[in-house]
């Protein structure tokens, strides 16, 4: 069971989220096909910090942005500079 920390609502169980993926940087989009497939299907799989979107379904109704290690699962918040990129 994973215990998000909603900034709206507190921590919550995740069974009150559904899960957006991973807050990555896409290309613009008259990038190359290389470039897309590079985006779209050559991702790195780190075991450490990854940055995730999150929607709070049964909560709040927002889109949160987190921080998640993927070896621990410990949710950490991001800075409001973090969060921006
Ligand atoms: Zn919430």
């Amino acid at each position: 069971m994973l215990l998000i920390p909603c900034p709206n609502c507190g921590e919550r169980d995740e069974s009150e989220f559904d899960y957006g993926g991973r807050a990555l940087a896409y290309p613009v989009l008259d990038a190359s096909p290389g470039q897309w497939h590079e985006a779209l299907h050559l991702r790195t799989n780190p075991l450490g910090d990854i940055d995730e979107y999150w929607y709070h379904s049964s909560g709040c109704e927002c889109w949160i942005r987190l921080r998640r290690n993927l070896s621990t699962h410990k949710f950490s918040r991001l800075t409001s500079d973090e969060s921006n990129t």
